[in-house]
């Protein structure tokens, strides 16, 4: 029987462990909850009379200061933006994990719950991922099981991969992200603003006309505005539908004018956005056990760091 690897999470760092180990004829199998890979490479998309809307709600734009990334952002088709030095996916920052994952095995939809067996022979749980909600009690539902895996690979933000290697918690817990509330809008008109803003002291950590990218309707006037984490923690726990009017309210204090309300818009919580305390090494590799961690989280909040931790723990595996 061939040896396979499991990688729990399809994100950047899961998707370069991923291709690492299969340019090297090691067979691999990812599992990721969300309904397609890249994790937070992501594009919201929507429709409002009879318009597509899209937004890229997550990373903004990639910089790419190694080879490594470089060549995979080229071979994803990234173009820059807003100049030579960032790039984005076209037409969506999703279209980066969809090119890098082409022909990888992707369990998609399930949340990996539990590892169990033994090095060598490692077994995957996974559930339904509308059913399991990360930090609360596993669903009564029976698991599908998958496996044997001759390696587990867990590429998933830390403080949620301590659910599943509580074992590892004592390394896992000092790793902290900021989160960020993050409000998509398309407005009828042109707003009164550039197409970047970063303001300094703000509510507002970031701001940005997502239409004015490459390869979108650059007529649909759609935005992009990240709470800083101050005002993210503030209102933490409040309901998505109750962050949009306050924050477009500091978009329009960034403007010096009323804004129209918008035509559509929408709220989401990251509760894992970027880095404050990383763990400062590159990756997690029990060699004994035959278990991994690699993440943004070993490095920075930056997607090349997720894109380096995940090839160098692959390359601890298979140099
Ligand atoms: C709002 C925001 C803005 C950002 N802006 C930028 C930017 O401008 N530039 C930049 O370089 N970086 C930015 N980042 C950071 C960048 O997106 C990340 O550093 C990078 O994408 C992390 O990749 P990763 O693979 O480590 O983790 P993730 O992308 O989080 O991937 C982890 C994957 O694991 C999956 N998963 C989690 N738990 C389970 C489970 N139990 N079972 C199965 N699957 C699971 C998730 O669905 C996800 O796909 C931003 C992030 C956010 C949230």
């Amino acid at each position: 029987m061939t040896e396979t690897i499991a990688i729990l999470g399809a994100g950047l760092a899961g998707l370069s462990a991923a291709r690492h180990l299969a340019a090297r004829g090691i067979a691999v199998r990812l599992f990721d909850k969300g309904r397609a890979p890249g994790g937070r490479l992501a594009t919201r998309r929507a429709e409002h009379a009879g318009r597509r809307l899209q937004f890229d709600h997550g990373a903004q734009y990639l910089r790419a200061a190694g080879p490594g990334f470089a060549a995979a952002l080229e071979a994803a088709g990234a173009a820059p933006w807003p100049d030579p030095a960032r790039r984005v996916g076209i037409p969506g920052m999703s279209a980066l994990p969809r090119a890098l994952a082409e022909g990888l095995a992707i369990t998609a939809s399930r949340h990996a719950g539990r590892i169990l067996g033994e090095a060598g022979a490692w077994r995957i749980q996974h559930w339904d991922a509308k059913e399991a909600k990360p930090g609360t009690p596993l669903p009564a539902t029976p698991p599908i099981e998958d496996g044997p895996f001759s390696a587990v690979l867990v590429t998933i933000p830390a403080p949620q991969a301590i659910d599943l290697l509580p074992g590892m918690a004592d390394a896992l817990r000092p790793v902290r992200y900021a989160p960020c509330w993050t409000v998509m809008a398309h407005f009828d008109a042109k707003l009164p603003l550039p197409d970047t803003l970063r303001p300094e002291g703000h509510a507002i950590g970031w701001a940005a006309r997502d239409s004015s990218k490459p390869g979108r309707d650059g007529a649909a006037e759609c935005w992009v505005v990240q709470a800083a984490p101050a005002w993210t923690r503030a209102h933490l726990e409040a309901h998505a539908e109750d962050i949009v009017a306050p924050l477009l309210a500091e978009l329009a204090t960034l403007a010096g004018a009323p804004l129209p309300a918008p035509a559509w818009a929408a709220a989401h919580r990251w509760r894992y956005s970027l880095l404050e305390a990383p763990l400062g090494q590159p990756f997690l590799w029990d060699a004994t056990r035959r278990i991994g961690l690699a993440g943004d989280w070993c490095l920075a909040g930056r997607a090349e760091a997720a894109w380096d931790s995940g090839a160098a723990l692959a390359a601890a595996l298979a140099p």
